[in-house]
């Protein structure tokens, strides 16, 4: 499946959004949860390397068998921010984190036409519409998944979304009918910004759905303090690590799922 660069536009200074169309999106079908689209729904993306000896049409699995591995596209996960059925419009965000990496700078440079190959979608989240409140983490990787998920939680319920970026120049609206608490915490280095705004956070309600997703180390620390020193039910919460500060998506997917086991092994 590939997708054709409709428009781009910066967001924020650090957010890029692409937006994808055209017939190799036939086919493109969300996964549903409780009656509606994932809101955590996610693709694969394929980004050739530079001079690539295929056309930027490509099946991935046929690459892999023809080529050798250094020629192989870099694969990458981006969440689904919005899909048209209609118009077969398929939006995703990038985070653009400087020179470094794959994706960022693919985003960063894309231009009308551009062909995007990609796998998916799968997800298996969205808020339960039953939940007495909402609670939503992350950082801008999460950004796509906690905005998707923030208009789907049900108006008038109370909704507190804690998102972290770069300064105020990188913060952006969250339209939703819910009771909307929403912090944007500012980068000061520490890598602590939002467990500290997550202490504040009144978390009486009985029945609170979690969503808490972003860089590992961030996610593990959310996680252990909601399950550990707030007491809430495991079942209850989606928690993922999806980057990993000190390393590229490689390596960060070499090591993940033993990331992953330790960080269930904490509660
Ligand atoms: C299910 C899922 C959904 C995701 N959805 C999105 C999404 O919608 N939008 C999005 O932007 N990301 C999303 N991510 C995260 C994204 O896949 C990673 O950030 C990925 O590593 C980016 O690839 P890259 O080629 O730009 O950088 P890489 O080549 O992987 O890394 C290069 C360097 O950049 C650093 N880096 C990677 N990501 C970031 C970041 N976000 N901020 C700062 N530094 C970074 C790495 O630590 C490394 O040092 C998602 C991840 C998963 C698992």
């Amino acid at each position: 499946m590939h997708g054709r660069v409709l428009s781009t536009s910066r967001l924020t200074p650090g957010l890029v959004r692409v937006v994808l169309g055209g017939d190799g999106l036939a086919g493109f079908a969300m996964p549903q949860v409780r009656g509606g689209d994932a809101t955590d729904a996610y693709v694969n993306i394929a980004v050739p390397p530079e001079g690539a000896a295929y056309g930027p049409v490509f099946d991935p699995r046929e690459v892999r068998d023809a080529h050798p591995r250094e020629a192989w596209p870099a694969r990458r996960r981006y969440t689904v921010r919005a899909w048209d059925a209609t118009t077969r419009e398929l939006t995703l965000d990038f985070v653009v984190h400087g020179d470094e990496g794959v994706a960022g700078p693919w985003a960063a440079r894309a231009a009308e036409g551009d062909v995007l190959v990609l796998e998916g979608p799968s997800g298996g989240y969205r808020p339960r519409p039953d939940a007495a409140a909402y609670l939503l983490v992350g950082d801008e990787s999460a950004l796509p998944a906690i905005a998707a998920s923030t208009e789907a939680v049900p108006a008038g319920r109370p909704l507190t979304v804690l998102l972290v970026c770069d300064g105020p120049d990188h913060e952006v609206d969250l339209p939703t009918d819910a009771d909307l608490d929403l912090r944007w915490l500012h980068r000061d280095g520490s890598g602590q910004e939002l467990l500290e705004a997550l202490r504040t956070v009144d978390l009486a309600w009985h029945d609170v759905c979690t969503f808490v997703h972003g860089e590992a180390d961030e996610v593990r620390a959310l996680r252990r303090h909601l399950l550990v020193e707030r007491e809430v039910p495991r079942a209850e919460m989606s928690c993922s690590p999806y980057w990993r500060r000190t390393m590229d998506d490689e390596a960060w997917r070499a090591v993940k799922r033993d990331y992953v086991a330790a960080m269930e092994g904490d509660a």
